[in-house]
């Protein structure tokens, strides 16, 4: 079940319409766009509405916070893809605390 990332209200299906993933766009840019469903916030939030994978089209200067469902799958990736960045500065934040500490002991 996606949610609106702003009022995490439930969304609600709404017209078929035309349109690409990033992917598709990137690969394929010329391509017709299939039509697919849509959803939207109930509550109005955005202009726009929610692709079939949650990324929000056609609302444009949106907040970042706005820009995918929460619990859709391009939420899971966006939020898989922060996890291994702090992961990762985690992991530089050690090799350069023992490189000060080394400094310091030499
Ligand atoms: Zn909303």
């Amino acid at each position: 079940m996606m949610k609106c990332p702003k009022c995490l209200s439930e969304l609600v299906p709404s017209t078929l319409e035309g349109y690409q993933t990033l992917s598709e766009h990137v690969c394929h840019p010329n391509d017709e766009s299939p039509l697919r469903y849509t959803y939207v916030c109930p509550n109005g939030c955005h202009d726009g509405f929610y692709g079939m994978w949650g990324s929000l089209y056609g609302s444009f200067g949106s907040k970042p916070e706005l820009w995918y469902a929460v619990n859709s799958f391009n939420w899971n990736v966006e939020n898989w893809d922060l996890w291994e960045k702090v992961y990762k500065f985690d992991k530089i934040m050690e090799k350069f605390k023992d490189f000060i500490l080394r400094m310091e002991t030499d």
